[in-house]
């Protein structure tokens, strides 16, 4: 338990596939800081999973949303408002892009697999953010999920660096745009950490083996640490800080070799 009260606060967060995903330990944790929780799953695949999860959780709400989805997106936030009233953050954990598009040369990503990756996993925070707004009554908190691979190349993340990118320059451009609602808008860039989505990534076990040797803490990052950023950043102790990319990689980003 960290010395943060979240009580009354009420958010929703997106991106739980299983106890693994980055999105259930930023709910675990935002929960046990008493803020009240909607989160939901992608596809019926997935729902007994998350309502099973959501379960361990106070009051928690489970609900549909497929991100390409613009009923879904719609129908969430209606619900939400029903439920909530209002909502003081949102939480976008959720990436996607096809397998062959991870395992060919970046080159060789097909039309279909780079609108399909750029959609879900950069896209999808535009309409996200617009519906939460609405919401976000007295001002709020969106949390978004990045990795360095937006700056730099790392073999195996193609088209999803790419996504990265654009996302980042998106958590800009809504910081801008939403400032003056007090709305504020962040991406934490993570260092690797095992999850579903993670094990999609070829050499992704070397890839980690590298980051503990090179960062200058000289380990790998555990997801506790990603959720005490969005902890912080989804409270009043982060209002001064919009439109930035916070690392949370043991200081991976700073090293050349
Ligand atoms: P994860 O597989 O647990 O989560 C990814 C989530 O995206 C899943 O819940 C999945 O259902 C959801 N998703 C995919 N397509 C969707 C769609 N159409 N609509 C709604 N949801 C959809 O993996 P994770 O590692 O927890 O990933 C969460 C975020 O963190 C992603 O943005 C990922 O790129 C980012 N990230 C991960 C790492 C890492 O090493 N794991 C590092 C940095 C950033």
């Amino acid at each position: 338990m960290y010395p943060v009260d979240l009580s009354g606060k009420k958010g929703i967060i997106l991106g739980v596939a299983n106890d693994h995903s980055i999105a259930w330990a930023m709910a675990s944790i935002l929960s046990q800081a008493g803020a009240r929780l909607a989160l939901t799953y992608q596809g019926d695949r997935l729902k007994e999973r998350v309502t099973r999860l959501a379960g361990t959780l106070d009051g928690a709400l489970v609900l549909p949303c497929d991100a390409t989805d613009d009923q879904q997106i719609a129908d969430l936030f209606d619900q939400v408002g029903d439920a909530f009233g209002d909502i003081s953050f949102m939480v976008h954990s959720i990436a996607y892009a096809n397998r062959e598009d991870l395992t060919r040369p970046f080159s060789e990503t097909g039309r279909e697999g780079f609108r399909i990756a750029l959609e879900i996993s950069a896209y999808s925070l535009l309409p996200l953010v617009r519906h939460s707004a609405k919401l976000m009554t007295q001002g709020g908190s969106v949390v978004t999920m990045t990795f360095q691979a937006s700056q730099r190349v790392f073999p195996g993340y193609n088209v999803m660096g790419t996504a990265k990118a654009a996302l980042e320059h998106e958590v800009r451009q809504l910081a801008a745009e939403y400032g003056d609602r007090n709305i504020r808008v962040n991406a934490i860039s993570a260092g690797p950490v095992d999850t579903l989505s993670a094990r999609g990534i070829q050499g992704f076990t070397d890839m980690k083996r590298q980051h503990a040797k090179t960062a200058p803490l000289q380990r790998n990052i555990k997801v506790e640490e990603v959720a005490k950023t969005a902890l912080f950043l989804c409270s009043d102790l982060s209002s001064g800080i919009t439109g930035s990319i916070i690392h949370v990689d043991a200081g991976y980003h700073i090293m050349a070799v």
